[in-house]
């Protein structure tokens, strides 16, 4: 069995079944990650290069993260986590060394996931940073595009960026052989805050007096971190209301809601 290694933060464990909608983002990130894996064979024979490269990007709280580690945890391959801001150092070489020691290191693990979280703060656009720390930004991207292109040839290490804010990623990483596959990964609509909100309901106790659909019909534009973050305080409130109370009812919802629509306006 392979061992896991992670690196700079722990992904806890997720299923692709505790995820709520997205079906087709799912299928799209197992498609290019898993596929060249255990369809090595077929790829090599058609002659079709893998991708290497998925940049996942759309509002903060849709979800991104938790796909990463649902992939990590299904698939049973080695993972390194880079939190973007936490290896950005001003120190001269630090977070390029940092990098190429990552790299290093997944290359020694193969199969192995190289999830690069909040990429934005290390690969930003040259034309942003003019005023930035003597060049470190355009040193930083510099290693990193060195190193993707690595990797390439290798089949076995695959790189996953997320961020929200796409349109500040230096367009050399979306190039073909490096970040080429981009996902949006957009706000729930109703079905899949639905889907959210029953994966939610497993974890608390709901009153019968709850109605789901009603309720997914009412929190447009939430995310699934809004949703989580609703069911939360209710929770939070029934038990302020009666600290004996074993269930959230209907009305500590509509009252939370209530508030929380008014903060989205
Ligand atoms: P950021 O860009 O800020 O890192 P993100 O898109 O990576 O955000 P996550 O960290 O994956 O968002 O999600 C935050 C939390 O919201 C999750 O831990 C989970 O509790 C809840 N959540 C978000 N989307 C879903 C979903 N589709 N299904 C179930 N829970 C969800």
């Amino acid at each position: 069995p392979l061992q896991k290694i992670e690196l700079e933060s722990i992904l806890p464990q997720q299923k692709w079944n505790d995820i709520g909608g997205y079906e087709h983002i799912k299928k799209k990130i197992k498609q290019v990650i898993e596929w060249p894996i255990i369809k090595h064979e077929t790829y090599k024979k058609l002659g079709v290069e893998p991708s290497s490269g998925i940049l996942l990007y759309g509002p903060s709280g849709c979800g991104k993260t938790l796909m990463v580690r649902a992939l990590v945890t299904e698939s049973h391959m080695n993972v390194i986590c880079i939190d973007g801001p936490k290896i950005y150092s001003k120190y001269l070489g630090d977070t390029e060394k940092t990098i190429r020691d990552l790299f290093k290191r997944a290359r020694q693990i193969i199969p192995c996931i190289i999830f690069i979280d909040e990429l934005d703060s290390i690969a930003s656009k040259r034309e942003w940073d003019c005023n930035n720390s003597n060049g470190v930004n355009e040193r930083v991207l510099s290693t990193l595009l060195n190193e993707m292109d690595g990797i390439q040839d290798l089949k076995q290490v695959f790189i996953i960026g997320c961020t929200n804010k796409p349109d500040q990623i230096d367009d050399a990483l979306l190039r073909p052989g490096r970040f080429d596959q981009l996902i949006y990964v957009e706000l729930p609509n109703e079905l899949e805050r639905l889907n959210i909100l029953q994966i939610i309901s497993k974890k608390v106790l709901f009153n019968n007096d709850i109605n789901l659909n009603k309720l997914s019909k009412k929190t447009n534009l939430f995310t699934g971190a809004d949703l989580e973050n609703l069911i939360r305080e209710s929770g939070l409130y029934a038990l302020r209301e009666n600290i004996l109370s074993t269930k959230i009812y209907n009305k500590h919802i509509e009252l939370i809601l209530k508030n929380k629509i008014k903060t989205l306006k």
